[in-house]
């Protein structure tokens, strides 16, 4: 399971979770238009093409969020 923080709109900051890999891949977010499924919100939307403008921590493990996207359906039909 990976972990992101992700500034929001508003002051506090978003989770962002991501499991499996490949087509098993999962990616939740904790703002609401995350919580409501199906597209992708923003914040998530922005992390899989690799923006780490809205961040916050380290960036270390963006490498191995985009390994664990690629092959996912969902992401790259
Ligand atoms: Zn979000």
């Amino acid at each position: 399971m990976l972990r992101f923080q992700v500034q929001g709109s508003g002051k506090a900051p978003h989770s962002i979770t991501a499991e499996g890999e490949g087509p098993d891949f999962r990616i939740f977010c904790s703002c609401p238009a995350g919580r409501k499924g199906g597209m992708f919100c923003k914040q998530v939307a922005a992390l899989l093409v690799g923006d780490v403008t809205k961040l916050i921590g380290p960036t270390g493990e963006m490498a191995e969020l985009a390994r664990r996207a690629s092959g996912s359906p969902r992401i790259y039909p």
